[in-house]
């Protein structure tokens, strides 16, 4: 599909995860003319450990994509180990389900074409300008003006946003697998090792997910070589070792991101409106930053949809979002952002999991804190 470069659409939408596509179906569907700029094309793969939380199951469904046939795995069971392998085990009270990104993403890109969205692949936006209340965005294929611009860029910042300033000590890379090995389609397993941890959790295509996160500084430790890190590092976990040198590992190659931060953000910023990972990104221990994403494109379509049809100004659009941002996620980012301190250190990591065996309820709250109700 072209741009029509004369047209003035409602919003333009910078990048297409979960985010972006969510919001431009619940746009579109409310009557406003919408466009997407993903810089991919889909189908494909993302790092991520895709377990979703069963908050966000309903919500999708009423996107248009029936899950309910498709058979994922439904996850009620939680394991975690410490470095060498002390393990503690729990159920979960809300639980999730599993399905891979490259299925989910490419599903609702299908549906928010169908719908009317304009989805515009292999696309990069490269700059975002505004005069007198209209916005000009630029990409590689063009520039279209629109009344209104969301950033659902994800977590690493374009050219034309202001980045946020990163702690050395807290710049995190992502490795992500699928691979093929027996595992219970009801359980999700998270490993710990030194400065990181990796999920473990079956998605759609008697598929096993097997992703982690670091500190980019484990990684320089051996000498930016993922192979060298698994081996040296991941594998002192006995559980790790037995996924790495037992199972069929699906890609030729890890798919990895670098530069990842867990800073406090921002929901507006260079004329900006943000959402999903762009206005902050969740730790991925807590296995929700894909429901914040979600539902924050429910939260903020419903003032969009005011703002056009202008029964909010922009200022209101913006405060009353951002209230209910802070409302909704402040609480469990920061707990995201506890916990993964807690973890990854083996000391730290050992007496927590101890704590939680000898006090179960404490383990149980502390994982209900990291999901929400459903939306
Ligand atoms: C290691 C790891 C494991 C995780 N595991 C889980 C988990 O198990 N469960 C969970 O709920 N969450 C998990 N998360 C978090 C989850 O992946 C994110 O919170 C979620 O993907 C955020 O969705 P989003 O739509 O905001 O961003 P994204 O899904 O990152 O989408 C952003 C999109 O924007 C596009 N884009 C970027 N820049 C541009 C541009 N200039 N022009 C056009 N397009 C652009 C990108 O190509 C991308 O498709 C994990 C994260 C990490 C790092």
């Amino acid at each position: 599909m072209q741009i029509n470069q004369s047209n003035l659409y409602d919003c333009a939408i910078i990048g297409g995860g979960l985010a972006g596509l969510c919001l431009s179906i619940q746009l579109v569907k409310n009557g406003h003319s919408v466009v997407l700029f993903e810089k991919n094309n889909y189908p494909f793969h993302k790092v991520c450990g895709e377990y979703i939380s069963m908050e966000s199951y309903d919500f999708i469904q009423s996107l248009g994509l029936n899950l309910n046939k498709m058979n994922l795995p439904k996850i009620n069971q939680l394991s975690v180990t410490a470095h060498k392998g002390y393990k503690i085990s729990s159920t979960l009270a809300m639980g999730g389900f599993g399905i891979s990104r490259y299925t989910l993403d490419s599903e609702l890109a299908a549906i928010a074409k169908h719908n009317g969205v304009l989805v515009l692949e292999n696309c990069s936006v490269s700059n975002v300008k505004l005069q007198q209340e209209i916005y000009t965005v630029e990409t590689s294929k063009g520039t279209i003006n629109c009344k209104i611009v969301v950033g659902s860029y994800g977590k690493i910042e374009p050219p034309f946003i202001e980045r946020t300033k990163h702690n050395k000590k807290g710049i995190y890379i992502g490795i992500k697998y699928h691979i093929k090995t027996k595992f219970p389609s009801n359980l999700i397993e998270l490993h710990n090792f030194k400065e990181g941890y990796c999920g473990i959790s079956k998605v759609d295509n008697d598929t096993v997910c097997l992703c982690y996160l670091t500190t980019s500084k484990n990684l320089n430790k051996n000498n930016n070589d993922i192979k060298q890190l698994e081996k040296n590092v991941l594998m002192k976990n006995p559980y790790l070792k037995k996924y790495f040198t037992e199972s069929e590992f699906v890609f030729d190659k890890p798919l990895a991101i670098s530069k990842i931060g867990f800073e406090k953000k921002q929901t507006f910023k260079n004329n900006v409106l943000l959402i999903g990972d762009s206005a902050g990104a969740i730790a991925p221990l807590c296995g929700n930053g894909m429901s914040i994403a979600m539902r924050s494109s429910k939260i903020i379509s419903n003032y969009i949809s005011l703002y056009l049809q202008k029964k909010i100004t922009k200022n209101q659009l913006i405060k009353y979002y951002t209230k209910d941002w802070n409302t909704n996620f402040s609480l469990r980012i920061k707990i995201g952002y506890y916990l993964q301190k807690l973890f990854g250190k083996q000391a730290t990591t050992l007496v927590s999991l101890k704590v939680l065996s000898a006090f179960p309820s404490l383990f149980q709250k502390l994982i209900a804190l990291t999901h929400g109700n459903k939306f």
